[in-house]
């Protein structure tokens, strides 16, 4: 048995089907862009690895700084303990936040980093004696992650379905535009005594498909938060760390939200680690000598020390002097691309924020995550050797920043051939 039928006896993979999936892909090795699969073919790996790698795979520098703390401490409990690695990268992390951030709290992914801001968000208010506001506002189709709170933060849809019942109630609404943004104003000011907070994806609802909206609009409705004591809450899980093209896309706004997400990115896609960072305010509500007003939330792994020393690698290389440079060369890339095929028939749609470019295919009628056109467009690339991994008809590429301009050709004209062949 090779590795594939192996896995197949007895692993139960995420967002899978297992009853008529394909068999998996072995891969026995990364190298920049580059995944090795155990007969030797290679795959570009355009999505990053679900969206997590932003350096290349194996890095050198990440690999020595990892290696070495592993000699010397792997993990320690972090109530009552405290390290260099998780100090160290809390003054590096927040001072690169726009607004000012001055609080850490650290988890293990993007979902209990999101169940982290919005207990606090929660409890500020129940700090502070107020018992009315405990509603929060989100986007219709975001994103947030898979555990309860996080999913009921999210859009409804396929993904939460059996469970919809379960799920507390959130206040959703559009993404904002020129057209709708005072009907969404004037929401906010009808409901502020209810609500606790608003969650955002900035500028990008990832898994919600790719759908980008403009900093401009986001910005007035952060304005009306913070003019009604509606807390903020970013969720940059997916857009932290260049993706976008500044090193947070919430830079792109005048207005700062007072709680900040983050993962994926954060370790350079090395190891799972989540940071929920907050503003002097949130932190004020919860320091008390009554303990009531503790934040009695904790992860077994919460702070790993080789976890965070992954991050400060990872960030070594993010402040370094090319990183910036390939994330401009990309969204340039990514903009020819762009003006190339923008009027293709076969396309309901194309856009693009930083090094981020969707783009999504003509159906017909079926225009689901379902859709079928997104098994055919996955294998079409697999066997290109290119990972591209659909969500529904909606093709997008969101590439580890070292991508080298002959692979994103390379991935260009392969999606122009599918685009004749399918
Ligand atoms: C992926 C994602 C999450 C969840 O992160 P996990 O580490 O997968 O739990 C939350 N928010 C956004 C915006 C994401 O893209």
């Amino acid at each position: 048995m090779n590795l594939a039928q192996r896995d197949q006896k007895i692993i139960w993979h995420p967002y899978t089907q297992m009853k008529n999936a394909p068999e998996p892909i072995a891969i026995v090795r990364g190298e920049g862009v580059y995944l090795f699969d155990e007969e030797g073919n290679k795959y570009i790996d355009a999505v990053s690895s679900w969206w997590v790698n932003i350096h290349g795979h194996a890095h050198p520098h990440i690999a020595n700084k990892v290696s070495k703390q592993l000699h010397t401490l792997e993990h320690v409990i972090f109530a009552g303990f405290t390290h260099e690695p998780a100090v160290q990268l809390a003054e590096r992390l927040l001072p690169l936040l726009p607004g000012k951030q001055e609080k850490i709290f650290y988890t293990d992914n993007g979902s209990t980093a999101v169940e982290v801001a919005l207990k606090m968000c929660l409890q500020y208010w129940n700090n502070k004696g107020n018992t009315q506001k405990q509603k929060i506002l989100a986007f219709k189709d975001a994103y947030h992650g898979d555990t309860f709170g996080a999913m009921s933060v999210s859009g409804r849809s396929i993904f939460t379905n059996p469970f919809n019942d379960l799920l507390f109630d959130v206040v959703f609404i559009d993404l904002p535009t020129a057209e709708n943004i005072s009907e969404l104003q004037e929401k906010i000011l009808t409901l502020k005594n209810k609500l606790a907070c608003f969650i955002f994806e900035p500028l990008v609802l990832g898994a919600g498909g790719m759908q980008m909206y403009e900093a401009k609009y986001l910005d007035q409705l952060l304005s009306t938060c913070l003019e009604n004591e509606v807390l903020t809450i970013a969720d940059e899980v997916m857009t932290g760390f260049g993706r976008t093209g500044t090193y947070f896309a919430c830079e792109q706004l005048d207005n700062h939200p007072d709680i900040f997400c983050l993962s994926k990115g954060l370790t350079g896609g090395t190891m799972p680690l989540g940071v929920t960072t907050c503003n002097q305010k949130i932190f004020d509500a919860f320091w008390s000598d009554d303990k009531l007003k503790t934040l009695y939330h904790g992860h077994s792994f919460t702070a790993n020390p080789i976890a965070c020393v992954a991050s400060l690698a990872s960030l070594d290389i993010l402040l370094s002097e090319e990183t910036l440079p390939n994330i401009k060369r990309i969204e340039n890339q990514h903009r020819l691309f762009f003006e190339e095929i923008k009027n293709h028939p076969k396309l309901k749609s194309i856009r693009q924020t930083g090094t981020i470019i969707a783009l999504e295919w003509q159906t017909g009628s079926d225009t689901s995550y379902l859709n079928g056109l997104r098994d055919k467009l996955y294998r079409y690339f697999i066997n290109k050797g290119i990972v591209l991994r659909p969500l529904g008809n909606i093709i997008y590429i969101l590439p580890p920043y070292v991508i080298k301009n002959d692979d994103l050709t390379y991935i260009y004209e392969s999606i122009k051939q599918a685009l004749a062949d399918i």
